[in-house]
């Protein structure tokens, strides 16, 4: 159930409807929009009694929300959501008409190679760096990456190079030094579905990258950012990876479909991950070019100086010059559309 209120509605009448959805054993959250706010009634789990919720001082009208999903809904909130990353060298926002660019190796290997990786990225024009600390890997047996000196690695590239940060949590323990040294927390596609690490990141106070379950439905998708805004986390953003299909020359399937339908169904931000969308090299810049053409509002890009040599996701890893390239034309792209990369 929705609450809208009216646009000129004040604080306390927005609190005094919270205050009577709690009473009545709900939870209330309010989502506050460019022109007005929404109350989402949360906790139910059949049809809300409304009382005399509708006429309260500045309610405009009481909507059932049919959708399993709620915050994330276009339903609560009519405008796209602006998901801001402060860096040293300003601000990086995705949903907005910039296209934000996220790139860096999948692992933080050594301080030599995340610094090397860090000066191409910075050079290219890129402002986030991503790189992983702690890897969730296939194998026990492969590199799983430094943790927490990974993360130092990662902050001192921050004070350096003046990138924002991205970097995984893979559980709740790692999420709690995640979130000191990054900017931007990632949770990875095999942990789409961990609801108590989404619970744990959704009363972070950093805006969390989720990326796509491997066989998640656009319905499992949008539940689990619903579990980080249900926790009070609003900045999200979403990520499509690739998912399983029976295509055999790539690593997974690029889902470039989800991203009109991610966009009619909810007002969050969507960005796309080509490298593990395809697990091949010399399908990066082709898929990048796509995804911009189709909407995205950011990509994700593995870059390595040396990826045959990578301790992970050599093959999947384009070459600096290469993001150089492919910087160049996303951005004629982005262009087309009136937009720009950031
Ligand atoms: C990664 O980003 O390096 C990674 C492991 O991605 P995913 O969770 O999409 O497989
Ligand atoms: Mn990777």
């Amino acid at each position: 159930m929705l609450v809208v209120m009216q646009s000129h509605a004040t604080e306390e009448q927005i609190r005094a409807v919270c205050e009577r959805v709690e009473s009545l054993g709900y939870k209330a959250l309010p989502v506050p929009g460019a022109g007005r706010t929404a109350v989402c009634i949360t906790g139910n789990t059949g049809t809300v009694d409304l009382g005399s919720l509708e006429s309260m001082a500045g309610v405009i009208e009481c909507i059932p929300v049919t959708k399993p999903y709620k915050l994330v809904s276009r339903d609560v909130k009519e405008e796209n959501t602006v998901v801001r990353i402060p860096t040293p060298l300003g601000e990086v926002s995705f949903g907005g008409a910039a296209i934000a660019m996220v790139a860096g190796p999948c692992a933080v290997e050594t301080r030599e190679q995340a610094f090397k990786v860090a000066e191409h990225v910075k050079a290219a024009g890129v402002r986030l760096f991503r790189g992983g600390a702690y890897k969730p890997r296939t194998s026990p047996y492969s590199f799983q990456g430094l943790g927490e000196p990974g993360l130092k690695i990662l902050a001192e590239i921050r004070d350096k190079f003046g990138l924002g940060i991205v970097t995984e949590a893979i559980d709740n323990e790692s999420l709690d030094l995640v979130e000191k040294y990054a900017d931007v927390i990632q949770i990875g596609a095999r942990n789409m579905q961990n609801f108590s690490l989404l619970k744990r990141a959704g009363r972070s106070k950093k805006p969390v990258l989720l990326k796509r379950g491997m066989s998640a439905t656009l319905d499992e998708f949008l539940m689990a950012a619903e579990y980080l805004m249900s926790e009070g986390n609003y900045n999200v953003i979403l990520c499509e990876r690739g998912v399983r299909t029976f295509s055999d020359f790539t690593r997974n399937t690029l889902d470039l479909s989800i991203i009109p339908a991610v966009q009619r169904r909810s007002h969050l931000p969507i960005v796309v991950d080509p490298s593990h969308g395809t697990g091949r090299r010399n399908k990066v810049l082709p898929l990048s070019r796509a995804a911009v053409a189709t909407g995205a509002d950011g990509l994700l890009v593995e870059v390595h100086h040396d990826p045959d040599h990578a301790l992970s996701d050599g093959p999947q890893s384009i070459l600096p010059d290469e993001l150089m390239r492919l910087m160049h034309e996303v951005r004629q792209i982005a262009g087309v559309l009136s937009r720009t990369i950031n």
